[in-house]
């Protein structure tokens, strides 16, 4: 997943340690797009030629992806493979290409072009050329995996951390500490520079910044969440975006919605989503809370200020 990975248990309990990394890795295995082999990869190679039955969790995962893409007005697009590979940001050979190029990758993005046959459980996309790229969903969708597979094993109190998909259970086993303390990343500072920190207890925390994978050219910032309407990557006023929310597959889908939304439209749609907390940082300094319902956020940056919606 390109992501370092950190568990945190409170006993030691190597076998659960193993389990989980074991379960990480089978997912990673099913569902990567930077490798010639995974069942999403074998449908992306059958592009135009004929459909690919995948095993049920795939399929009803590439479903979920589908539907929120075809949201009105969604920004999340699962078939938004060929722009991510013309891209390749955060890989070696990033480039920005030209006008043309991208128009030309355009019409193979459409996802009422990927075909799902639930009796079958096969995937086709109609289109040559067509990609699946699941790197918007993937890591909230096995951080409720893992959060699964501890329950199952009894364990009640831990968290995951799959490269900024942050997933508590419970909460901490300290005596002094009631809430799990997930610290907000400053944007363009050192790796761990807090900005702030969110509180909360058995939630999922996800966060998506341009901050993290990009490159630069010709004074321009280039980040890898892409705008599926022009090619380029989003433009906005947002620095980074939070999710709060109970499963984190849905903190990761809607990382990538709000963020396209941007901050005024993000806030509105929230008050449809009482369920959702979001945290957004702008460039212009600020950092905007949705509500305080399900985490308590604290400020401890002095160039930052804090909104309370
Ligand atoms: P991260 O946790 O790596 O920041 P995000 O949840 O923000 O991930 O998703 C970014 C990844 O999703 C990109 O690296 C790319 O693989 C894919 N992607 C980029 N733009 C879009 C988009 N508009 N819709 C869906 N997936 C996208
Ligand atoms: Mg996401």
């Amino acid at each position: 997943m390109g992501s370092p990975i950190v568990l945190k248990l409170f006993e030691n309990n190597q076998s659960a340690a193993q389990t989980v990394f074991r379960l990480i890795k089978q997912q990673e295995d099913l569902l990567t797009v930077n490798r010639e082999h995974s069942q999403l990869m074998a449908v992306n190679h059958a592009a135009g030629q004929h459909p690919v039955v995948v095993s049920r969790p795939v399929f009803d995962l590439i479903s979920k992806a589908k539907e929120v893409s075809l949201l009105e007005g969604s920004c999340f697009n699962v078939a938004i493979g060929p722009l991510v590979k013309r891209w390749k940001i955060g890989f070696q050979g990033d480039t920005v290409p030209s006008p043309e190029a991208l128009r030309a990758l355009l019409p193979l993005t459409d996802p009422a072009h990927v075909v799902l046959d639930a009796q079958a459980c096969s995937v086709f996309l109609t289109q040559l050329g067509m990609e699946l790229d699941l790197g918007a969903i993937a890591k909230g969708y096995i951080a409720d995996r893992v959060r699964e597979q501890l329950r199952q094993m009894g364990i009640e109190q831990a968290l995951i951390n799959l490269g900024g998909n942050v997933l508590t259970l419970g909460t901490p086993a300290y005596d002094d500490q009631h809430t799990w303390g997930i610290g907000l990343q400053k944007p363009f500072s050192p790796n761990g520079t807090m900005l702030g920190v969110i509180a909360v207890t058995g939630k999922s925390v996800v966060t998506s910044g341009i901050y993290e994978r990009y490159f630069e050219k010709d004074g321009m910032l280039y980040h890898h969440i892409l705008d599926p309407k022009t090619g380029y990557p989003l433009d906005n006023e947002l620095l980074s975006v939070t999710v709060i929310s109970d499963n984190s597959i849905d903190g990761d889908i809607y990382t990538t919605l709000l963020y396209g939304m941007g901050v005024e439209k993000a806030l509105h749609h929230l008050t449809t989503q009482p369920q959702l907390e979001a945290i957004f940082v702008t460039k212009a300094g600020q950092v905007i809370c949705s509500s305080q319902r399900h985490c308590q956020f604290t400020l401890t940056d002095n160039d930052y200020h804090l909104v309370l919606k």
